[in-house]
Protein backbone atom coordinates (compact mmCIF):
# COMPACT_ATOMS: atom_id res chain seq x y z
CA UNK A 1 0.00 0.00 0.00
CA UNK A 2 1.65 3.47 -0.76
CA UNK A 3 2.38 5.33 2.26
CA UNK A 4 -0.07 8.09 2.01
CA UNK A 5 -2.81 5.87 2.11
CA UNK A 6 -1.54 3.74 5.47
CA UNK A 7 -1.70 7.52 7.22
CA UNK A 8 -5.30 8.52 8.00
CA UNK A 9 -6.48 11.38 6.91
CA UNK A 10 -9.27 13.74 7.55
CA UNK A 11 -10.84 17.29 6.54
CA UNK A 12 -8.74 18.58 9.33
CA UNK A 13 -5.88 16.70 9.60
CA UNK A 14 -4.36 19.70 8.24
CA UNK A 15 -4.33 21.30 11.71
CA UNK A 16 -0.92 19.03 12.90
CA UNK A 17 1.29 20.51 9.91
CA UNK A 18 2.92 23.62 9.26
CA UNK A 19 0.07 25.67 7.42
CA UNK A 20 2.31 28.99 5.97
CA UNK A 21 0.01 31.61 4.33
CA UNK A 22 -2.81 31.35 7.00
CA UNK A 23 -4.40 34.34 8.38
CA UNK A 24 -3.99 34.70 12.22
CA UNK A 25 -7.57 35.34 13.42
CA UNK A 26 -8.16 37.43 16.22
CA UNK A 27 -11.34 35.16 17.78
CA UNK A 28 -10.90 31.19 17.50
CA UNK A 29 -14.71 30.82 18.16
CA UNK A 30 -15.41 33.45 15.83
CA UNK A 31 -13.81 31.42 13.35
CA UNK A 32 -15.49 28.11 14.57
CA UNK A 33 -18.93 29.73 14.56
CA UNK A 34 -18.34 31.10 10.52
CA UNK A 35 -16.95 27.48 9.86
CA UNK A 36 -20.22 25.45 11.03
CA UNK A 37 -22.17 28.19 9.45
CA UNK A 38 -20.19 27.40 6.46
CA UNK A 39 -21.16 23.26 6.91
CA UNK A 40 -24.54 23.65 6.74
CA UNK A 41 -24.69 25.75 3.77
CA UNK A 42 -25.51 24.18 0.45
CA UNK A 43 -22.45 23.35 -2.06
CA UNK A 44 -21.15 24.82 -5.52
CA UNK A 45 -20.52 21.80 -6.76
CA UNK A 46 -21.73 18.37 -7.42
CA UNK A 47 -19.46 15.09 -7.04
CA UNK A 48 -21.16 14.22 -10.17
CA UNK A 49 -19.37 17.20 -12.31
CA UNK A 50 -16.40 16.88 -10.40
CA UNK A 51 -15.61 13.26 -11.74
CA UNK A 52 -16.80 14.29 -15.17
CA UNK A 53 -14.12 17.32 -15.23
CA UNK A 54 -11.53 14.10 -13.71
CA UNK A 55 -12.38 11.93 -16.54
CA UNK A 56 -12.02 14.97 -19.39
CA UNK A 57 -8.86 16.30 -17.68
CA UNK A 58 -7.55 12.20 -17.86
CA UNK A 59 -8.24 12.73 -21.78
CA UNK A 60 -6.16 15.71 -21.64
CA UNK A 61 -3.35 13.64 -20.01
CA UNK A 62 -3.32 11.07 -23.30
CA UNK A 63 -3.52 14.95 -25.75
CA UNK A 64 -7.37 14.16 -26.60
CA UNK A 65 -8.34 17.77 -25.16
CA UNK A 66 -6.74 21.03 -24.16
CA UNK A 67 -7.17 22.57 -21.04
CA UNK A 68 -7.93 26.39 -21.12
CA UNK A 69 -8.07 27.36 -17.05
CA UNK A 70 -8.09 31.24 -16.80
CA UNK A 71 -9.45 33.85 -14.63
CA UNK A 72 -8.84 36.73 -12.40
CA UNK A 73 -5.95 36.75 -10.20
CA UNK A 74 -7.84 37.83 -6.95
CA UNK A 75 -11.62 38.08 -7.52
CA UNK A 76 -13.20 40.37 -5.47
CA UNK A 77 -16.57 41.01 -3.59
CA UNK A 78 -17.13 44.57 -5.36
CA UNK A 79 -16.61 43.13 -9.27
CA UNK A 80 -19.03 40.59 -8.50
CA UNK A 81 -21.39 42.00 -11.32
CA UNK A 82 -23.28 40.68 -14.25
CA UNK A 83 -21.24 42.91 -16.50
CA UNK A 84 -17.60 41.63 -15.71
CA UNK A 85 -18.65 37.99 -15.13
CA UNK A 86 -19.99 37.92 -18.45
CA UNK A 87 -17.01 39.53 -19.91
CA UNK A 88 -14.99 37.50 -18.43
CA UNK A 89 -16.92 34.18 -19.81
CA UNK A 90 -17.05 35.97 -23.19
CA UNK A 91 -13.19 36.50 -23.48
CA UNK A 92 -12.89 32.72 -22.20
CA UNK A 93 -15.63 31.12 -24.78
CA UNK A 94 -13.59 33.25 -27.48
CA UNK A 95 -10.37 31.96 -26.81
CA UNK A 96 -12.10 28.31 -26.55
CA UNK A 97 -13.18 28.79 -29.86
CA UNK A 98 -9.72 29.75 -31.45
CA UNK A 99 -8.91 26.53 -29.96
CA UNK A 100 -11.02 23.86 -31.21
CA UNK A 101 -10.86 25.71 -34.11
CA UNK A 102 -6.96 25.62 -34.38
CA UNK A 103 -6.96 22.56 -32.05
CA UNK A 104 -9.18 20.24 -33.74
CA UNK A 105 -9.69 19.05 -30.11
CA UNK A 106 -12.02 19.18 -27.51
CA UNK A 107 -11.49 21.86 -25.05
CA UNK A 108 -11.71 22.10 -21.12
CA UNK A 109 -12.63 25.20 -19.83
CA UNK A 110 -12.02 25.83 -16.22
CA UNK A 111 -12.41 29.63 -14.79
CA UNK A 112 -10.54 31.03 -12.45
CA UNK A 113 -13.73 32.01 -10.30
CA UNK A 114 -16.35 31.37 -8.09
CA UNK A 115 -13.81 30.84 -5.24
CA UNK A 116 -10.33 32.80 -5.94
CA UNK A 117 -10.74 35.25 -2.89
CA UNK A 118 -7.33 34.08 -1.04
CA UNK A 119 -3.88 35.29 -2.06
CA UNK A 120 -0.82 34.32 -0.93
CA UNK A 121 1.68 37.30 -0.62
CA UNK A 122 5.40 37.82 -0.52
CA UNK A 123 5.54 39.50 2.71
CA UNK A 124 3.01 39.53 5.85
CA UNK A 125 3.12 43.69 5.92
CA UNK A 126 2.61 46.09 3.89
CA UNK A 127 4.78 50.07 4.29
CA UNK A 128 3.34 53.03 3.10
CA UNK A 129 5.32 55.90 4.28
CA UNK A 130 5.33 55.38 7.97
CA UNK A 131 2.59 53.42 8.34
CA UNK A 132 3.32 49.47 8.33
CA UNK A 133 0.29 46.97 8.32
CA UNK A 134 -0.58 43.54 7.65
CA UNK A 135 -0.99 42.60 4.18
CA UNK A 136 -4.23 42.79 1.90
CA UNK A 137 -4.85 38.39 1.38
CA UNK A 138 -7.78 38.50 -0.66
CA UNK A 139 -10.99 39.34 -0.22
CA UNK A 140 -11.93 36.49 1.68
CA UNK A 141 -9.75 36.99 4.52
CA UNK A 142 -9.58 41.22 4.91
CA UNK A 143 -9.94 44.50 2.98
CA UNK A 144 -7.66 45.61 0.48
CA UNK A 145 -7.93 49.12 2.15
CA UNK A 146 -4.86 50.22 3.56
CA UNK A 147 -6.72 50.75 7.44
CA UNK A 148 -5.80 48.96 10.19
CA UNK A 149 -9.12 47.69 10.66
CA UNK A 150 -9.78 46.37 7.02
CA UNK A 151 -6.33 44.50 7.47
CA UNK A 152 -7.61 42.12 10.52
CA UNK A 153 -8.86 38.99 9.36
CA UNK A 154 -12.50 38.84 9.55
CA UNK A 155 -13.92 34.85 9.30
CA UNK A 156 -17.40 36.34 8.46
CA UNK A 157 -15.63 37.28 5.25
CA UNK A 158 -15.25 33.40 4.52
CA UNK A 159 -19.40 33.11 4.84
CA UNK A 160 -19.72 36.34 2.19
CA UNK A 161 -16.92 34.46 -0.50
CA UNK A 162 -19.27 31.37 -0.24
CA UNK A 163 -22.24 33.72 -1.22
CA UNK A 164 -20.33 35.61 -3.82
CA UNK A 165 -19.14 32.50 -4.97
CA UNK A 166 -22.73 30.72 -4.92
CA UNK A 167 -23.80 33.87 -7.58
CA UNK A 168 -20.79 33.74 -9.82
CA UNK A 169 -21.84 30.36 -10.15
CA UNK A 170 -25.47 30.40 -10.80
CA UNK A 171 -25.17 33.57 -13.59
CA UNK A 172 -22.38 31.37 -15.04
CA UNK A 173 -24.89 28.19 -15.17
CA UNK A 174 -27.75 30.03 -15.81
CA UNK A 175 -26.32 31.62 -19.13
CA UNK A 176 -25.00 28.74 -20.16
CA UNK A 177 -28.16 26.74 -19.97
CA UNK A 178 -30.08 29.54 -21.55
CA UNK A 179 -27.89 28.88 -24.69
CA UNK A 180 -25.05 32.13 -23.87
CA UNK A 181 -22.08 29.71 -25.12
CA UNK A 182 -24.50 28.24 -27.89
CA UNK A 183 -22.24 27.53 -31.22
CA UNK A 184 -25.02 28.62 -33.47
CA UNK A 185 -24.72 31.86 -32.16
CA UNK A 186 -21.27 33.23 -31.38
CA UNK A 187 -22.45 36.43 -31.40
CA UNK A 188 -23.62 36.60 -28.32
CA UNK A 189 -19.93 36.30 -26.71
CA UNK A 190 -19.23 38.96 -29.23
CA UNK A 191 -17.86 41.81 -27.13
CA UNK A 192 -18.37 45.23 -28.19
CA UNK A 193 -14.33 45.47 -29.43
CA UNK A 194 -14.14 42.71 -31.65
CA UNK A 195 -15.18 45.35 -34.65
CA UNK A 196 -12.02 47.26 -33.68
CA UNK A 197 -9.74 44.66 -32.93
CA UNK A 198 -6.16 44.12 -34.38
CA UNK A 199 -7.48 40.59 -34.29
CA UNK A 200 -11.01 41.33 -35.79
CA UNK A 201 -10.75 39.80 -39.31
CA UNK A 202 -9.00 36.34 -38.43
CA UNK A 203 -11.49 36.16 -35.18
CA UNK A 204 -13.98 36.66 -37.52
CA UNK A 205 -13.22 34.29 -39.97
CA UNK A 206 -12.66 31.35 -37.51
CA UNK A 207 -16.43 32.43 -36.79
CA UNK A 208 -17.83 32.00 -40.07
CA UNK A 209 -15.60 28.78 -40.50
CA UNK A 210 -17.23 27.05 -37.67
CA UNK A 211 -20.66 28.16 -38.49
CA UNK A 212 -20.02 26.70 -41.87
CA UNK A 213 -18.53 23.29 -39.98
CA UNK A 214 -21.94 23.00 -37.74
CA UNK A 215 -24.27 23.51 -40.59
CA UNK A 216 -22.63 20.97 -42.56
CA UNK A 217 -22.72 17.91 -39.80
CA UNK A 218 -25.99 19.30 -39.01
CA UNK A 219 -27.60 18.62 -42.63
CA UNK A 220 -25.12 15.29 -42.18
CA UNK A 221 -27.38 14.58 -38.90
CA UNK A 222 -30.87 15.82 -40.33
CA UNK A 223 -31.24 18.52 -37.49
CA UNK A 224 -30.12 20.58 -34.63
CA UNK A 225 -27.22 19.12 -32.70
CA UNK A 226 -28.40 19.94 -29.38
CA UNK A 227 -24.22 19.54 -27.85
CA UNK A 228 -23.71 22.22 -29.93
CA UNK A 229 -26.09 24.12 -27.94
CA UNK A 230 -24.00 24.55 -24.91
CA UNK A 231 -20.66 24.10 -23.19
CA UNK A 232 -19.35 23.02 -19.87
CA UNK A 233 -17.23 25.22 -17.75
CA UNK A 234 -15.51 24.27 -14.53
CA UNK A 235 -14.28 26.04 -11.71
CA UNK A 236 -10.86 26.50 -9.83
CA UNK A 237 -9.81 28.44 -7.48
CA UNK A 238 -6.56 28.33 -5.05
CA UNK A 239 -7.79 26.48 -2.19
CA UNK A 240 -5.62 28.71 -0.10
CA UNK A 241 -7.59 28.84 3.47
CA UNK A 242 -7.88 25.65 4.25
CA UNK A 243 -10.38 26.71 7.34
CA UNK A 244 -12.81 27.67 4.25
CA UNK A 245 -11.72 24.64 2.24
CA UNK A 246 -12.09 22.00 5.40
CA UNK A 247 -15.47 23.29 6.00
CA UNK A 248 -16.79 23.06 2.02
CA UNK A 249 -15.34 19.32 2.07
CA UNK A 250 -18.28 16.66 2.49
CA UNK A 251 -19.01 12.91 2.02
CA UNK A 252 -21.67 12.12 -0.64
CA UNK A 253 -24.31 8.85 -0.94
CA UNK A 254 -22.96 6.46 -2.46
CA UNK A 255 -19.44 7.67 -3.57
CA UNK A 256 -16.47 6.34 -1.22
CA UNK A 257 -14.20 9.42 0.20
CA UNK A 258 -14.35 13.27 0.70
CA UNK A 259 -14.71 15.70 -1.42
CA UNK A 260 -14.25 19.35 -1.61
CA UNK A 261 -17.75 20.98 -2.46
CA UNK A 262 -16.46 24.18 -3.07
CA UNK A 263 -14.87 23.95 -6.60
CA UNK A 264 -14.40 21.73 -9.82
CA UNK A 265 -10.92 21.71 -9.69
CA UNK A 266 -8.71 22.92 -6.62
CA UNK A 267 -4.88 23.85 -6.83
CA UNK A 268 -1.85 24.54 -4.33
CA UNK A 269 0.12 27.40 -4.87
CA UNK A 270 3.79 27.68 -5.57
CA UNK A 271 4.30 29.06 -1.46
CA UNK A 272 2.53 26.27 -0.01
CA UNK A 273 3.48 23.62 -1.89
CA UNK A 274 5.65 22.05 1.11
CA UNK A 275 5.40 17.97 1.25
CA UNK A 276 5.43 18.21 4.78
CA UNK A 277 2.91 21.38 4.73
CA UNK A 278 -0.64 21.62 5.85
CA UNK A 279 -1.86 22.34 1.72
CA UNK A 280 -0.27 18.97 1.38
CA UNK A 281 -1.66 17.17 4.18
CA UNK A 282 -5.57 18.54 3.34
CA UNK A 283 -5.03 17.78 -0.77
CA UNK A 284 -3.91 13.80 -0.37
CA UNK A 285 -7.16 13.60 0.84
CA UNK A 286 -9.98 14.77 -1.38
CA UNK A 287 -10.92 12.86 -4.54
CA UNK A 288 -11.34 16.27 -6.70
CA UNK A 289 -8.72 16.68 -9.40
CA UNK A 290 -6.25 18.58 -8.01
CA UNK A 291 -3.00 20.58 -9.73
CA UNK A 292 0.11 22.14 -7.85
CA UNK A 293 2.05 24.97 -9.16
CA UNK A 294 5.56 23.98 -9.92
CA UNK A 295 8.25 27.09 -9.44
CA UNK A 296 11.63 27.06 -10.64
CA UNK A 297 13.32 26.33 -7.30
CA UNK A 298 11.38 22.67 -7.40
CA UNK A 299 14.32 19.87 -7.84
CA UNK A 300 12.90 16.06 -9.90
CA UNK A 301 13.32 14.53 -6.68
CA UNK A 302 10.88 16.72 -4.73
CA UNK A 303 8.64 17.05 -7.66
CA UNK A 304 8.47 12.65 -7.64
CA UNK A 305 7.85 12.69 -4.02
CA UNK A 306 4.92 15.34 -4.07
CA UNK A 307 3.28 13.31 -6.79
CA UNK A 308 3.81 10.10 -4.59
CA UNK A 309 1.75 11.74 -2.05
CA UNK A 310 -0.61 13.32 -3.98
CA UNK A 311 -1.53 10.24 -6.37
CA UNK A 312 -0.18 7.30 -4.73
CA UNK A 313 -2.33 5.37 -7.21
CA UNK A 314 -1.42 7.51 -10.64
CA UNK A 315 -5.04 7.61 -10.76
CA UNK A 316 -6.18 9.22 -14.96
CA UNK A 317 -7.14 12.40 -14.58
CA UNK A 318 -6.10 13.02 -10.51
CA UNK A 319 -3.15 15.35 -10.89
CA UNK A 320 -2.30 18.75 -12.83
CA UNK A 321 1.30 20.37 -12.93
CA UNK A 322 1.22 23.58 -13.43
CA UNK A 323 4.84 25.02 -14.53
CA UNK A 324 5.60 28.45 -13.90
CA UNK A 325 9.13 29.12 -14.60
CA UNK A 326 9.29 32.69 -16.48
CA UNK A 327 10.52 33.12 -19.77
CA UNK A 328 14.01 33.19 -18.60
CA UNK A 329 14.58 30.20 -16.62
CA UNK A 330 12.06 27.76 -18.40
CA UNK A 331 14.31 26.23 -20.92
CA UNK A 332 16.93 25.63 -18.03
CA UNK A 333 14.43 24.22 -15.10
CA UNK A 334 11.62 22.29 -17.07
CA UNK A 335 13.43 19.45 -19.05
CA UNK A 336 14.83 17.78 -15.72
CA UNK A 337 11.17 17.48 -14.20
CA UNK A 338 9.96 16.26 -17.27
CA UNK A 339 12.43 13.73 -17.84
CA UNK A 340 12.07 12.56 -14.12
CA UNK A 341 8.31 12.64 -14.63
CA UNK A 342 8.23 10.08 -18.19
CA UNK A 343 11.13 7.93 -16.62
CA UNK A 344 8.85 7.28 -13.73
CA UNK A 345 6.15 6.92 -15.41
CA UNK A 346 3.86 9.23 -13.65
CA UNK A 347 0.40 10.21 -15.37
CA UNK A 348 -0.10 14.19 -14.81
CA UNK A 349 -1.36 16.60 -17.23
CA UNK A 350 1.27 19.22 -18.22
CA UNK A 351 0.12 22.77 -17.72
CA UNK A 352 1.77 26.21 -18.56
CA UNK A 353 1.39 29.18 -16.21
CA UNK A 354 2.97 31.73 -18.23
CA UNK A 355 1.75 34.51 -15.90
CA UNK A 356 3.84 33.88 -12.24
CA UNK A 357 6.94 33.36 -13.41
CA UNK A 358 7.32 36.86 -15.94
CA UNK A 359 6.09 39.48 -12.91
CA UNK A 360 7.90 42.46 -12.81
CA UNK A 361 8.20 46.39 -11.72
CA UNK A 362 8.13 49.18 -13.89
CA UNK A 363 10.05 52.73 -13.46
CA UNK A 364 6.77 54.31 -12.47
CA UNK A 365 5.82 51.79 -9.89
CA UNK A 366 3.76 49.40 -11.22
CA UNK A 367 3.23 45.92 -11.39
CA UNK A 368 3.22 44.07 -14.90
CA UNK A 369 4.18 41.50 -17.16
CA UNK A 370 5.42 41.67 -20.32
CA UNK A 371 3.71 40.07 -23.33
CA UNK A 372 6.60 38.65 -25.17
CA UNK A 373 7.84 37.66 -21.97
CA UNK A 374 4.11 35.30 -21.97
CA UNK A 375 4.86 34.73 -25.43
CA UNK A 376 7.64 33.30 -25.30
CA UNK A 377 7.41 31.26 -22.26
CA UNK A 378 4.13 29.27 -23.89
CA UNK A 379 6.29 29.12 -27.07
CA UNK A 380 9.36 27.20 -25.48
CA UNK A 381 7.23 25.24 -23.25
CA UNK A 382 5.73 23.66 -26.25
CA UNK A 383 9.28 23.19 -27.86
CA UNK A 384 10.67 21.73 -24.95
CA UNK A 385 7.56 19.20 -23.88
CA UNK A 386 8.10 18.22 -27.98
CA UNK A 387 11.85 17.23 -27.09
CA UNK A 388 10.90 15.82 -23.67
CA UNK A 389 8.73 13.41 -25.49
CA UNK A 390 5.57 14.38 -23.31
CA UNK A 391 2.71 16.82 -24.00
CA UNK A 392 1.89 19.81 -23.00
CA UNK A 393 -1.60 19.69 -22.17
CA UNK A 394 -3.07 23.06 -21.32
CA UNK A 395 -2.21 26.65 -20.24
CA UNK A 396 -3.21 28.82 -17.20
CA UNK A 397 -3.75 32.36 -17.95
CA UNK A 398 -4.35 35.25 -15.53
CA UNK A 399 -6.91 37.52 -17.92
CA UNK A 400 -9.47 39.51 -17.82
CA UNK A 401 -12.54 40.69 -20.36
CA UNK A 402 -12.59 44.29 -19.21
CA UNK A 403 -10.20 46.56 -21.64
CA UNK A 404 -7.58 47.21 -18.49
CA UNK A 405 -3.97 47.98 -18.83
CA UNK A 406 -1.68 45.97 -16.50
CA UNK A 407 0.35 43.77 -18.83
CA UNK A 408 3.00 45.50 -21.55
CA UNK A 409 2.93 44.94 -25.33
CA UNK A 410 0.52 42.19 -27.25
CA UNK A 411 -0.66 43.74 -30.51
CA UNK A 412 -1.27 47.59 -29.25
CA UNK A 413 1.93 47.37 -27.75
CA UNK A 414 0.93 48.87 -24.23
CA UNK A 415 3.49 50.86 -23.10
CA UNK A 416 4.50 51.52 -19.03
CA UNK A 417 2.70 55.06 -20.20
CA UNK A 418 -0.78 53.23 -20.82
CA UNK A 419 -0.14 51.66 -17.70
CA UNK A 420 -2.02 54.53 -16.16
CA UNK A 421 -4.96 54.62 -18.06
CA UNK A 422 -6.61 51.48 -16.84
CA UNK A 423 -4.71 49.81 -14.33
CA UNK A 424 -7.10 48.00 -11.68
CA UNK A 425 -6.15 44.40 -10.08
CA UNK A 426 -5.71 44.30 -6.62
CA UNK A 427 -2.80 41.54 -6.91
CA UNK A 428 -1.22 40.48 -10.24
CA UNK A 429 -1.89 41.96 -13.58
CA UNK A 430 -4.16 40.70 -16.11
CA UNK A 431 -4.17 40.05 -19.78
CA UNK A 432 -7.11 42.12 -20.78
CA UNK A 433 -8.98 40.95 -24.03
CA UNK A 434 -7.14 41.76 -26.96
CA UNK A 435 -3.74 40.31 -25.17
CA UNK A 436 -5.74 37.21 -23.93
CA UNK A 437 -7.31 36.25 -27.49
CA UNK A 438 -3.90 37.06 -29.10
CA UNK A 439 -2.58 34.43 -26.99
CA UNK A 440 -4.84 31.48 -27.80
CA UNK A 441 -3.88 32.80 -31.91
CA UNK A 442 -0.52 32.29 -30.71
CA UNK A 443 -1.38 28.27 -29.15
CA UNK A 444 -2.85 27.73 -32.39
CA UNK A 445 0.12 29.11 -34.54
CA UNK A 446 2.27 27.15 -32.52
CA UNK A 447 0.36 23.83 -31.50
CA UNK A 448 -1.13 23.69 -34.69
CA UNK A 449 -3.89 21.19 -35.70
C1 LIG B 1 -1.65 32.77 -8.47
O1 LIG B 1 -1.98 31.84 -9.22
O2 LIG B 1 -2.28 33.85 -8.38
C2 LIG B 1 -0.40 32.61 -7.67
C3 LIG B 1 -0.20 33.26 -6.55
O3 LIG B 1 0.46 31.75 -8.26
P1 LIG B 1 1.76 31.02 -7.70
O4 LIG B 1 1.31 30.17 -6.56
O5 LIG B 1 2.18 30.21 -8.90
O6 LIG B 1 2.75 32.08 -7.34
MN1 LIG C 1 -1.67 35.82 -9.48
Amino acid sequence: MPASHATPWAPDSWRAKPALQLPQYPDASALASAQNELRGLPPLVTSWEILTLKQQLAEAQEGKRFLLQGGDCAETFAECNSEIISNRLKVLLQMSLVLVHGLKLPVVRVGRFAGQYAKPRSADLETKGDVTLPSYRGDMVNGPEFTSEARIPDPRRMIKAHARSAMTMNFVRSLIDGGFADLHHPEYWGLGWVSQSPHAVEYQKMVASIGDAVRFMETLAGGQMHNLNRVDFYTSHEALLLPYEEAQTRQVPRQPGWFNLSTHFPWIGMRTAALDGAHTEYFRGIRNPIAVKVGPSVTPDQLLRLIDVLDPDNEPGRLGLIHRMGAEHIAAKLPALLDAVKREGRRVLWICDAMHGNTESTSNGYKTRRFANIRSEIEQAFDLHAAAGTKLGGVHLELTGENVTECLGGARDLTEIDLQRAYRTTVDPRLNYEQALEIAMLIVRKRGP
